[in-house]
């Protein structure tokens, strides 16, 4: 089957052909975590999982590799953590901050039924790669230093000849036009208004770290040189696919293409660049001052993680969508149907549901994907009914189209304790399926060596009464099973 996807930069949708097909590579910015997400945040998350899942079936499980990044340095985290714990050092109050926004929104992606990433990297663990590449960058006549920032420059980018992209192409815009319509009050330290920041010195008490470039007074990363660094240690200097929210190509990833390629003299940071529309709600755009704010944790509380998903997946990723109490509802109503259709024809062949491969396979075409499931629910085919839903990551059961029943389900697995055989199985729903990601995400970071990052998810686990065994089946591969700590 081919995957044709649509590529922001040259603005046409084309057969996708994998750099490698043994090793498919996607980065997608994750959240910066100091506040709830909302539930516009949950649609990259959505997305881009649906886009994971069709890869691993196209391509094998074990021959993609995700990673999303969580942005644990910020000034909006500095900001949250004195304002809520003026009682802590900074820093202190910083982790605090960081690690409890982090559960939360673990918590709100998996409900969601989202694939934990193959490799989730924190900012603040790639400060090294960071300074590796603008000392790269000032080495190249692409950056320099000035009271104690060091500064990219778009112009000297544009002035270089060879294979580099020319500075503005993602986000369709020009040098000269962006120079001409700068504010004119450009901060002291550039040279160019549209120079831009890749690191900045510390004010006392804020973290910081050594500087790169000479600098002597310790400093910390700009906004967009972190996933520059992130990608390339996790999936190399190019790779397959770049995603986002469409806020995001001017200026984050037009900077991130400038800052990776102008280090390592490529032409392409990514080969596709993908972003999805934005969310609005009931026709306006969200946000704190209007009341609107709609956190994930409400609204799985509200409508239940099955009616969010498949409710995100009806509009195409690339348009805006408007969320709307009368397409939650009616997205619950025909949820019902097809679940209690499930529930009565529980048999059959679970076969795979070409008609949904084939919609998703068209630039992700979900809303074509849940036509095909209602044509399915009408000619009362459950098997194919129920693997469409599978792949789409809709989670199946009417017990999922209710708020807070997924916290009950997961505790209740934990009380009356796994499967006698010590490994889950999919009768016991999301709670199972949850252990079981993490388990997969421990594997996959096993395989990558990433000791620090399984023991984490090791420690994640047990802090939920759950405790793993590792072993080998009977092929001598490595396996992992689980129980409940006794
Ligand atoms: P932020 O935490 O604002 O950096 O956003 C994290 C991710 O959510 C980015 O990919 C954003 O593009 C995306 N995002 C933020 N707001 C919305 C929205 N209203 N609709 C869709 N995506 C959004
Ligand atoms: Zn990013």
């Amino acid at each position: 089957m081919e995957l044709r996807l649509y590529d922001t930069l040259t603005r046409d949708k084309r057969p996708f052909t994998p750099l490698d097909p043994a090793n498919v590579r996607m980065y997608v910015c994750g959240p910066t975590v100091y506040d709830f997400a909302h539930i516009g945040n949950a649609r990259p998350v959505i997305v881009f999982d649906v886009l994971f899942r069709l890869l691993r079936h196209l391509y094998g499980e074990a021959h993609v590799k995700y990673v999303r990044n969580i942005t644990d340095v910020d000034d909006k985290i500095n900001d949250r953590a004195a304002r809520d714990y003026p009682g802590l050092p900074l820093n202190e109050a910083i982790r605090k901050v960081t690690e409890q926004t982090e559960r939360q929104f673990h918590d709100d992606v998996d409900a969601l039924g989202c694939l934990r990433p193959t490799v989730e990297p924190r900012a603040t663990e790639h400060i090294g790669e960071m300074r590796s590449i603008i000392e790269k960058l000032v080495a190249g006549g692409f950056a320099y230093v000035e009271q104690d920032h060091v500064l990219f420059s778009p112009s000297a980018m544009n002035a270089a000849n060879g294979v580099l992209p020319r500075y503005g192409s993602l986000a369709n815009r020009s040098l000269d036009e962006m120079i001409a319509g700068a504010r004119v009050d450009v901060a002291p330290y550039k040279r160019d208004a549209t120079d831009f920041v890749l690191w900045k010195p510390s004010k006392p008490g804020e973290p910081s770290w050594p500087s790169p470039a000479g600098i002597a007074t310790p400093g910390r990363p700009g906004w967009h040189i972190e996933c520059s660094a992130m990608s390339w240690k996790h999936l190399g200097e190019t790779f397959d696919i770049h995603g986002g929210g469409i806020d995001l190509v001017f200026p984050h990833h037009e900077n991130e293409v400038a800052q990776s390629c102008c280090a390592f003299h490529t032409s392409r940071m990514a080969q596709t660049w993908m972003h999805n529309g934005f969310l609005q709600v009931e026709g306006e755009k969200m946000s704190k001052s209007l009341g609107n704010f709609l956190t994930i944790a409400d609204q799985r509380d509200h409508w239940g993680p099955s009616v969010l998903r498949l409710n995100m997946l009806k509009t195409h990723y690339r348009q805006p969508i408007d969320w709307t109490q009368s397409s939650l509802t009616e997205t619950t109503r025909e949820l019902n149907r097809w679940f209690s259709f499930l529930e009565a024809n529980s048999d059959g062949d679970v076969r795979e549901s070409e008609e949904i491969v084939t919609a998703l396979a068209d630039d992700l075409n979900t809303s074509a994907a849940i036509t095909a499931l209602r044509a399915l629910f009408k000619v009362k085919n459950a098997a194919a009914l129920n693997a469409g839903l599978s792949i789409l990551g809709v989670p199946i059961g009417r017990e999922y189209l209710q708020g807070r029943k997924t916290d009950h389900l997961f505790a209740e697995v934990l009380v009356t304790g796994s499967p006698e055989s010590g490994r889950p199985t999919l009768s016991t729903g999301l709670a199972s399926s949850k252990v079981q990601q993490l388990i997969e995400a421990r594997t996959a970071a096993r395989a990558n060596k990433d000791w620090k990052e399984s023991d984490r998810i090791r420690d994640e686990l047990a802090a939920m009464g759950v405790v793993l065994k590792d072993g080998k089946d009977a092929d001598g591969k490595p396996v992992t099973t689980w129980e409940i700590a006794r």
